[in-house]
């Protein structure tokens, strides 16, 4: 920074700076105009396209204060954390130079403006503490307040667990942070854009987190969260919620429980499969159309749609819970005409969660007020529709719907029909509800209207004609009586000035409405204001009633949705077991399904039993529906763990405890790494992993190597799944190579299917349909000549291939004559890459 003689401004700056993370860009209002200096002025007007200035050398930027709901989402977005110093007092009434404060700091994972939140998701503040062989990861939405800790073994899972969460920032440890940046890929690397912010060590000390842990749950101990002997549970949940409290710079009382969780009650799926499978947004997009919530997502209410969307991030792995969900389901799907009611009623209740949130930490309005009022005077209808199912699940979330009609009596008679957005506008309690307000108000409005009241009973009372009601500013209200009436004025009448030709008086009466009057609309403010502030305190009692009925109500939300999804669909309802069948009769995949409409999916069979039929071999020319086919597999053990019913005409499972993916050749070249080798790492990491419950989908692996090496490698992992006892997994194998088949003899578990085809002349039909056995045609140049490529290309691919085909009788000759021939032709071209295939197919 430049060396410059501080202003006592400039002085006021330099400490709000020092009381904020050195890494937060300081919005410092100025006036009409939050203005930023310095770094902080070059960061916001790159980001914002704004002109940067200088003012006495040192660079400055600003916007006007009303364009911070337009610039703050972008800052936000751009991953910048802002602090924001407004000023505390009127600049007019300011001695000296005016009072500013940091009202808040915003950093990605401690956003509270529903403007800056996607009402779909949570939006999680996390904290990653290392325990001894485990990491502690506590995760916090400050919008919602939910607060959950886990312990998780292993740097693949805990990736996983941040892209599950969609962490926004992560809280660690100076210490934490020099050993990542020591250690060459200690630190873990979520493929969602994850801010690392770095805080004192103190931070995570045991005792001063349990401390503080407690002092916010209002609890004597931690024992009862389950918490007792985790000291680096309570140590990452310590330090993420006093990150979280010092930048909202408030009470956050919403925050008043905090669950442990373990990654062993859910279907675990690895953040490949996570992206691979398209489970909440496709590979490509973000948001869920296309993906299989895009399908499911039939909820109501924000709550509803973030409950379902965990849910099919975190399928469950007991039996019993699943069951009771898929009862729910059930119930409600055979019952259209409630479910429709029970819907619509639904439909009416807002964001309860992120209103209590903001009634605690943010500017909650009245509008929002209102709106709880609203949505919790639907429950009562809620209840009595789930009353009529007599399901334990539904039951259970019935028992946790209490119903809170003082609270709602209460908004209603205080907050206006209409109210505005902002408390200052006046407006917002209903009349009616404060007699003092009430008298103000007229005071203020009626004012006129009572004085030429008095003026003409005082008329009438003296008998004075020209008598007068008048203001000024010296003595304010007064009556004027003009010099020849004087004998007429009452006693009561008070003399405060003498004119020419008239007296001025005053009466008790007349002061008393005066100071009504005058000041009566900036009081009827601050009385607003308070008894605003009143019902916000008396609704904050609610806090933890009104979620856990919000969190019952998502659950009800989210169940009816998977029974709407049922129905529009078609689903039926899976069986669960706990062996190791996977059995689906004519199932289809649930995102082509609904995206093709009716009957235009051609349905498949799939049969596995982890004996005979542990492993299925697909072959099949290219888009014949391989990968379509063996994902869609995946997807319906998802959506049966999840307690969803199903896409097919029937479906049996042994629960799964893991689904691996390795489908398509993802390029993963921002992270620097071959595709080959990326698929040796995703294969390598199911292999070390899969356990006899898993289930594996491979799709063409071995693709990224020269075609012997890719064909050794993906036989040996196909053996190495059914043959070594630490797997003989549930496996679903499409590969382009026929050799594989072979394993179908040798193998007892192998069995081989391919996708059918139809020859018609020269072209193929594809019959989408999956049935027994192999094919010895890959029909590579059939597709090839789909896609476009010129006829004369394809004549050649043909004769080459036929070359190739014989050469497997008699290899010397056929293939050192072919690819030489070839090879010359091209080298006269000038167009040979010393890597191309055919010279490796040359030197063989
Ligand atoms: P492969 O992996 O065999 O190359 P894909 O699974 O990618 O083939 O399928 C290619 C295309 O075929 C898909 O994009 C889809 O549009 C269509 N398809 C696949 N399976 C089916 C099916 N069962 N019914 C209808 N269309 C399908
Ligand atoms: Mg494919």
């Amino acid at each position: 920074m430049a060396d410059i003689n501080l202003t006592p401004m400039m002085q006021q700056y330099r400490e709000a700076k020092a009381s904020i993370p050195p890494d937060a860009v300081l919005l410092f209002r100025l006036g009409d105009f939050y203005e930023e200096f310095f770094e902080d002025a070059e960061k916001v007007s790159s980001v914002l396209e704004l002109t940067l200035t200088r003012r006495q050398g040192y660079p400055m930027c600003g916007f006007p204060y009303h364009a911070l709901d337009t610039y703050l989402p972008r800052l936000v977005a751009a991953g910048v954390k802002v602090a924001i110093a407004e000023q505390m007092e009127d600049p007019r009434l300011a001695k000296g130079i005016v009072k500013r404060q940091i009202t808040r700091v915003i950093t990605p994972g401690t956003i509270v403006d529903n403007a800056l939140l996607s009402p779909s998701c949570n939006n999680y503040l996390t904290c990653l503490v290392q325990g001894k062989d485990v990491w502690a990861l506590a995760s916090l939405d400050i919008s919602t307040g939910e607060f959950r800790v886990c312990r998780i073994a292993g740097n693949d899972k805990l990736a996983t667990e941040f892209n599950r969460l969609g962490a926004r920032e992560c809280v660690i440890s100076h210490r934490l942070d020099a050993r990542f940046n020591e250690e060459e890929g200690a630190r873990p690397e979520p493929r969602t854009k994850l801010l690392w912010t770095t805080v004192d060590n103190d931070y995570f000390d045991f005792s001063f987190a349990e401390d503080f842990l407690k002092r916010q749950f209002k609890v004597g101990t931690l024992d009862g969260f389950g918490l007792r002997d985790l000291p680096d549970a309570v140590s990452a949940a310590g330090a993420v919620l006093r990150y979280a409290t010092e930048n909202l710079r408030q009470d956050a009382s919403h925050i008043c429980r905090i669950e442990l969780y373990s990654l062993d009650s859910s279907l675990e799926l690895d953040s490949i499969s996570l992206r691979n499978l398209e489970l909440v947004e496709t590979m490509f997009g973000t948001g869920k159309n296309g993906s299989l919530l895009g399908v499911l997502d039939h909820t109501e209410t924000p709550m509803g749609g973030r409950k379902l969307r965990n849910w099919v991030l975190r399928p469950l792995c007991d039996h019993d819970a699943i069951v009771a969900r898929l009862d729910a389901v059930g119930a409600f799907r055979d019952d259209p005409l409630t479910l429709a009611e029970l819907r619509e009623t639904i439909g009416v209740v807002r964001d309860l969660e992120r209103i209590v949130g903001r009634l605690n930490v943010g500017n909650a309005n009245a509008r929002d007020l209102q709106t709880l009022a609203v949505s919790l005077d639907v429950l009562p209808g809620v209840k009595s529709l789930l009353a009529n199912f007599n399901v334990p699940l539904l039951e259970t979330l019935n028992g946790r719907l209490e119903l809170f009609p003082e609270l709602v009596e209460k908004i209603e008679s205080a907050i206006a029909e209409n109210p505005p957005a902002q408390l200052s506008d006046g407006g917002v309690i209903r009349a009616g509800y404060n007699a003092e307000l009430d008298e103000l108000r007229s005071a203020a409005t009626d004012g006129k209207a009572w004085l030429s009241q008095i003026q003409l009973r005082e008329q009438e009372r003296t008998g004075i004609r020209s008598l007068k009601v008048k203001y000024n500013s010296v003595f304010g209200y007064y009556i004027e009586v003009s010099k020849a009436n004087l004998s007429m004025v009452p006693e009561d009448y008070v003399r405060k000035q003498t004119l020419v030709n008239a007296e001025r008086f005053i009466t008790p009466e007349l002061k008393e409405l005066e100071s009504k009057i005058l000041g009566a609309e900036e009081k009827a403010k601050a009385l607003e204001a308070q008894l605003f502030q009143e019902l916000r305190e008396f609704a904050l009692q609610y806090t933890v009633r009104i979620q856990t009925a919000a969190d019952a109500l998502a659950g009800v939300d989210a169940l009816a949705s998977l029974a709407e999804c049922a129905r529009l669909h078609g689903y039926r309802r899976p069986r669960i077991f706990e062996d190791d069948r996977l059995i689906v009769k004519a199932g289809r995949h649930p995102v082509l399904d609904a995206a093709m409409g009716t009957d235009k999916f051609v349905p498949n069979d799939c049969l596995l039993d982890g004996d005979r039929n542990r492993m299925m071999l697909i072959t099949g020319p290219n888009m014949a529906g391989k990968s379509t086919y063996i994902r869609q597999t995946a997807l319906l053990v998802v959506l049966a763990q999840m307690g969803s019913f199903v896409p097919a005409e029937s479906m049996e499972l042994g629960l799964v405890d893991r689904i691996f993916t390795r489908v398509g050749a993802a390029d993963d070249l921002a992270r620097g790494q071959s595709t080959f080798m990326v698929e040796m790492v995703e294969t390598a990491n199911i292999l070390n992993h899969v356990t006899p419950k898993s289930l594996v989908i491979l799709d063409e692996i071995g693709r990224g190597t020269s075609t012997f090496d890719g064909l050794s490698i993906a036989w040996a992992v196909a053996e190495f799944l059914h043959d070594d006892p630490s797997c003989r997994c549930r496996t679903q194998f499409a590969t382009h190579y026929h050799e594989l088949t072979e394993l179908a003899q040798t193998r007892r578990g192998v069995n081989n299917y391919n996708v059918a085809v139809k020859e018609y002349g020269d072209q193929i039909i594809f019959l989408r349909q999956i049935v027994p056995g192999s094919t010895d045609r890959s029909y590579g140049i059939h597709v090839a000549k789909l896609a476009g490529i010129p006829q004369p290309v394809i004549e050649r691919a043909n004769v080459i291939l036929e070359l190739l085909e014989k050469a497997a009788d008699a290899p010397r000759d056929a293939i050192s004559a072919l690819p030489r021939q070839t090879v010359k032709a091209r080298r006269r071209k000038g167009d040979v890459d010393e890597n191309d295939d055919m010279i490796q197919l040359r030197l063989l």
